[in-house]
């Protein structure tokens, strides 16, 4: 029998002090499914910093569920990342999320630690393994990478460094992830002990979807893209499309035996709640 996966949530700090009320409840919501933990983006460049800190720090002592920050490196120097790291751990914070980011448009300057891999190190060396680290990776790859094995190569150094797991960036071709999964077994990478995690991105909302997986480098299949540019404006056609094309992605990764999904929630709690639940994933 194929063991159902763990699952997470992922958010984003919200802007305004309503829209961190309505995240509080979203949070309360999704936290009766039991989830592993929450993750709370940060902003490359320290662009989200405070707004970041204070959702993590609401999400804390809101639950006992664990909540792992986002922390970006590009653009940072090291005093800052250690001082954000020794903060973390203040809080009894024991899991990051570590990336390189991506500037804001305008702003120069990689900073010390250029790349995420530079990050992992830095957290190995600054904090030891008081924290679980979890990196980025991608199916379909990084829209910056040279190549697909280039690509692959920075996650392995990834995980060589003291990654513990790496979560993808979103997809809707399950064999892309099964891919990269069986190239990192050939790559030597135990899978079971540092796992893929597959990113799921629930489908709500057809033109930020399209906009997003253009500059994120994420691909849309055409019977996908077509659909919903077809739908036009008609949300419940979105909606039920968009469910049923994930339900049927989630499934076939179980059915593969994925270990965990990491749901980008986009700070909603219908097309997470109904997803996971039809999957099962709370029994
Ligand atoms: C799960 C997940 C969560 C995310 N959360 C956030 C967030 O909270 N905030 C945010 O700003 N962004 C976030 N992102 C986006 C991420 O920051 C971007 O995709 C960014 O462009 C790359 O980050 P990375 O950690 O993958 O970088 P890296 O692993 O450093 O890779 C970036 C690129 O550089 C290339 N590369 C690596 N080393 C070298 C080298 N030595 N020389 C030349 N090229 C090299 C890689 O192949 C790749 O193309 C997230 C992405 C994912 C998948």
């Amino acid at each position: 029998m194929v063991s159902k996966p763990a699952f997470s949530f992922e958010f984003f700090p919200a802007k305004t002090e309503q829209g961190g009320e309505k995240l509080l409840s979203t949070y309360d919501a999704l936290n009766q499914l039991s989830p592993s933990y929450f993750s709370v983006t940060y902003g490359a460049g320290g662009s989200t910093r405070e707004r970041t800190l204070g959702i993590v720090k609401a999400l804390i002592e809101r639950g006992d569920t664990e909540v792992a920050p986002h922390m970006s490196c590009i653009g940072d120097d090291k005093v800052e990342i250690a001082g954000l790291l020794d903060h973390y751990k203040a809080l009894g914070i024991k899991r990051l999320v570590a990336l390189r980011g991506d500037l804001p448009s305008g702003q120069v300057g990689m900073g010390e630690l250029p790349f995420a891999l530079d990050l992992v190190k830095f957290i190995r060396e600054h904090s030891g393994d008081h924290f679980r680290i979890e990196v980025a990776a991608y199916p379909e790859m990084h829209p910056q990478a040279r190549s697909f094995e280039f690509d692959v190569d920075n996650l392995v150094n990834k995980y060589q460094a003291g990654a513990n797991a790496s979560i993808t960036q979103f997809f809707y071709n399950a064999d892309s992830y099964l891919y990269l999964r069986d190239t990192l077994h050939k790559r030597g990478i135990d899978t079971v002990a540092q796992p893929l995690v597959a990113g799921i991105m629930p489908i709500t909302n057809s033109r930020n979807l399209l906009r997003f997986a253009d500059s994120c480098g994420a691909d849309i299949p055409r019977y996908i893209r077509k659909q919903l540019m077809d739908f036009g404006d008609d949300r419940t056609a979105i909606r039920e499309f968009g469910f049923d094309v994930v339900y049927r992605l989630c499934e076939r990764l179980i059915a593969e035996g994925v270990p965990a999904m990491h749901f980008y929630s986009m700070n909603k709690v219908e097309p997470n709640k109904r997803l996971v639940e039809a999957l099962g994933l709370t029994d």
